[in-house]
């Protein structure tokens, strides 16, 4: 079996005096679609901000290819190769869509044929962000805007790619459009972790699901068996 791209043990984080990780054990293998699922407040967006180290991280080990990046910080772990499409798509409003696009690739390489390059392959990806590269992005549709999240992530064609709630707000055929994005990257051999609160969803996409809750995970397995599994019909697939 192919070691693992990310590794986490032991993995507690808190805000303050509010714990939010409990002691998380993850594992991501190159080429994998792993989904974490959960209720509100399971801590999925605190663990996608700790393996960025946006969150303190209180104990436990990360490690990234094989390199410890508990103690790293934002930047540095971004410029290894993780990437991330944060909670609420949080695009640059009053920029244009080539100006947010631009963002995601500046830290990461200013080698002027790698960024075209990398324009290119989002373009190709998402044809209408090509469409609407001069509009800005406050202006775009809740699911264009997604997808400009997503293209901004790749711009610094991540190792690995973390998505928390790409379906946060937005309506079932948009959704369904950009979980096949989603899985087009998949097959093309990306790593992606997605967290998502629609359970249905992530168990359809992924290879491989974690069931957090408190801060705890609960329950792992492959997606087909955790589709079987009574405790999480009930509790999550209603
Ligand atoms: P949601 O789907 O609602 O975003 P989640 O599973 O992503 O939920 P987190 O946002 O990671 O959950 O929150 C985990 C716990 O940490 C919750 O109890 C939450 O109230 C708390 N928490 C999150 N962010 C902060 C913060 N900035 N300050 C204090 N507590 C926080």
């Amino acid at each position: 079996m192919n070691p693992a791209l990310l590794q986490i043990s032991g993995l507690k984080s808190r805000y303050g005096g509010i714990v939010a990780l409990k002691g998380v054990d993850l594992e991501v293998r190159p080429g994998e679609l792993v989904s974490v699922i959960g209720a509100n407040g399971a801590g999925k967006t605190t663990l996608l901000k700790s393996i960025l180290g946006l969150v303190d991280r209180e104990a436990g080990s990360l490690t990234f290819e094989g390199v410890d990046i508990s103690k790293m910080a934002p930047l540095d772990i971004v410029r290894r190769g993780i990437a991330l499409v944060p909670e609420g798509r949080q695009v640059f409003g009053p920029m244009t869509v080539e100006e947010n696009l631009a963002m995601g690739g500046y830290l990461v390489s200013r080698n002027a044929q790698r960024r075209r390059e990398r324009f290119e392959a989002v373009y190709t990806l998402f044809p209408v962000l090509k469409q609407r590269a001069s509009q800005l992005a406050e202006t775009l549709s809740g699911g264009e805007q997604q997808m400009l999240a997503v293209g901004r992530a790749l711009m610094g064609d991540p190792k690995l790619l973390l998505v928390d709630e790409l379906s946060l707000g937005l309506a079932p055929i948009v959704v369904h459009e950009l979980y096949r994005k989603l899985m087009a990257l998949h097959r093309g051999g990306m790593t992606i972790v997605i967290v998502e609160q629609n359970a249905r969803l992530a168990l359809h996409a992924s290879d491989r699901v974690y069931v957090l809750s408190t801060g705890t995970v609960v329950l792992e397995g492959k997606a087909s068996e955790l589709m079987e599994n009574e405790t999480v019909r009930k509790a999550y697939l209603g």
